[in-house]
């Protein structure tokens, strides 16, 4: 008799996540297939972590050849996955020097420490980030205050001061809230977990203008954007800015786990002692990570990012046409939601599932779709077929 996972999870695993009852064994390319050996067309992507699909051999071949030959020191020492890692991101990116962790929450903990620091130096005491409503940066305990959610804060009063939050989207908000408390701007390229929101083209070049203005720093979460989902290796590149410093996580290690934050030389402030991480940077995270970088860059992921997206916004658009519950799509390259004028994402997803499709619901009124950047147009076509049988029944 085969064991009943999911109730092992209910008796053991704290309660904090809705899954969906499917229990992945494995995985290959944007295909995953559950314990029971059913097939499932992957257009979650781990929450747009498996850029380059399932167990990609540029990832798994490093995995593998660096757990023979050195999985963890500390970083009393110096190691060569990780000086690879850096090298590559500080030669393909605006930014100089990078800090390595092990999610994007803590990425961004540390952009936060580094903005925070910056402003006792240079703005007399200023500590102050301003963030958007509908941002998400973490569970963390600061990155709860810093996420413009008050859904995800309630529960965890009093929240770590020294968050503002102004709407997305409207460089004015942020004009009025800047004070002389402010350190830094930290806003998201286009919002993820927000419900996939795609600022105007000139949005964030009028934020970085202000910010530059006023001397305070302007600050990416590219956790979600970066590494080619937006049809650029960085979010930043397609809208002609170049922020002081960045977040960086999920796909950047193809599935390993890893964060990093990454700054300018004028604005990296921190010194020896200000911040650190056990595992941060280690060496088995760092292959994949460079692996998977690498791969990206050289075969220009990004582009077909591009592409792709471009053939799943048509397909989806066209379902539109045909269904009136479907009240708007909208994205970026391979980060798109579909939204519902109902609250049917549940009954979407649960549908979807028996048809062999991942979904994500970003909202109880809109799904989000983000594969892998390596899926093919084909797949995209039975993905779509799949949404359209799913469509029809609701
Ligand atoms: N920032 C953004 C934009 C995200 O989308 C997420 C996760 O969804 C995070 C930060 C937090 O990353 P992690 O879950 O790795 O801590």
């Amino acid at each position: 008799m085969s064991v009943n996972w999911i109730k092992v999870e209910k008796k053991n695993y704290m309660f904090t996540v809705r899954r969906q009852p499917i229990v992945i064994a494995r995985g290959d390319g944007t295909r995953v297939w559950d314990v029971d050996d059913k097939e499932y067309l992957d257009f979650t992507a781990g929450w747009a972590v498996n850029n380059l699909g399932h167990c990609h051999p540029a990832i798994t071949e490093e995995i593998t050849n660096q757990a023979k030959t050195l999985v963890q020191t500390s970083n009393q020492f110096y190691t060569l996955p990780q000086l690879r890692l850096a090298e590559i991101l500080v030669e393909s990116s605006v930014l100089d020097k990078v800090f390595f962790g092990n999610s994007g929450a803590e990425a961004l903990e540390g952009v936060c420490k580094l903005a925070k620091k910056y402003g006792k130096i240079n703005r007399d005491g200023a500590y102050e980030i301003i963030t958007a409503f509908n941002s998400f940066h973490g569970r963390t305990q600061a990155m709860v205050a810093a996420t413009g959610q008050p859904l995800y804060q309630e529960s965890f009063k009093p929240l770590i001061p020294g968050f503002v939050h102004v709407p997305y989207n409207d460089v004015d908000a942020i004009i009025d809230a800047t004070s002389d408390k402010t350190a830094a701007v930290l806003l998201e390229p286009v919002q993820g977990e927000g419900g996939v929101n795609v600022p105007h083209g000139t949005y964030l070049s009028r934020v970085k203008e202000w910010c530059e203005k006023q001397g305070i720093l302007f600050i990416l979460d590219e956790v979600q954007t970066g590494m080619g989902r937006l049809g650029e290796l960085f979010g930043y590149q397609i809208f002609d800015v170049e922020p002081d410093a960045i977040a960086l996580g999920k796909a950047l290690g193809g599935g390993a786990p890893i964060g990093a934050f990454m700054s300018k030389d004028e604005c990296m402030v921190l010194e020896p002692g200000d911040h650190g991480s056990t595992f941060g940077g280690n060496a088995l995270s760092c292959a994949a990570a460079f692996g998977s970088t690498r791969y990206i860059i050289d075969n220009n992921i990004p582009a077909r990012a591009k592409e792709m997206g471009a053939i799943l916004m048509e397909g989806l658009n066209n379902l539109r046409s045909k269904f009136n519950f479907i009240s708007d799509i909208r994205g970026m390259g391979l980060l798109i939601a579909v939204e519902f004028d109902n609250e049917i994402s549940a009954d979407i997803l649960s549908k979807s599932n028996k048809e062999g499709l991942l979904l994500n619901a970003v909202k109880p009124n809109a799904i989000r779709i983000m594969p892998p950047l390596t899926i093919s147009s084909l797949e995209i076509n039975q993905g779509l077929e799949c949404l359209e049988s799913v469509f029809k029944t609701v």
